[in-house]
């Protein structure tokens, strides 16, 4: 559901108290499917001056993907917070050419806007570049590294102590 900004429109300059939720399909990101858990939250105010809207507050989501070492299911919690501006749909300034990611050029339509194009612009760019299930998540070659040292551990032993391995080993037959 668009922000309905009806208030803002009719008293210019004043600030009004809002909170929307949007609900993100799920995006291809860094060869991962992530999804959003619930609704992506937006909660902040907004006004209007100059017929031109401005929105500020914060954006909490959570993000669910794969993890990068394991491949486990892993979770992110998003929370960012905005600042973003909102022109009457066909008026936005033309973009300059030296600023193609300018992000602050989202549109509102009559007397709503549309937060989907922001609330997923803000919350992917969120994402962290490897998700993981935990923070010392070591995945399989943290177990192979395990092994290797158990493994180097053993051969250790051999090489500081060749001569108790024998030792054993004559005791042994002098007993016989
Ligand atoms: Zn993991």
């Amino acid at each position: 559901m668009p922000l309905d900004i009806s208030a803002g429109l009719r008293s210019p300059g004043d600030s009004f108290p809002f909170r929307q939720e949007v609900t993100l399909e799920p995006q291809q990101v860094m060869g991962d499917t992530i999804t959003f858990k619930g609704p992506v939250v937006l909660e902040g105010q907004f006004c209007v001056t100059d017929r031109v809207l401005h929105l500020w507050g914060d954006l909490t989501a959570t993000a669910q993907g794969h993890c990068a070492n394991c491949l486990e299911p892993a979770s992110y919690p998003v929370r960012v917070a905005f600042s973003e501006v909102f022109f009457p749909v066909g008026q936005q300034p033309r973009e300059e050419s030296d600023q193609p990611d300018d992000l602050d050029r989202f549109a509102y339509d009559g007397q709503e806007a549309d937060l989907h194009p922001m609330a997923l612009t803000l919350a992917v760019l969120e994402l962290p570049i490897r998700m993981l299930c935990k923070p010392d998540c070591d995945g399989p070659l943290g177990e192979l590294r395990k092994k290797l040292t158990q493994h180097a551990d053993q051969e250790d032993m051999l090489t500081a102590h060749p001569f108790s391995a024998l030792r054993q080993l004559l005791n042994k037959d002098q007993e016989v």
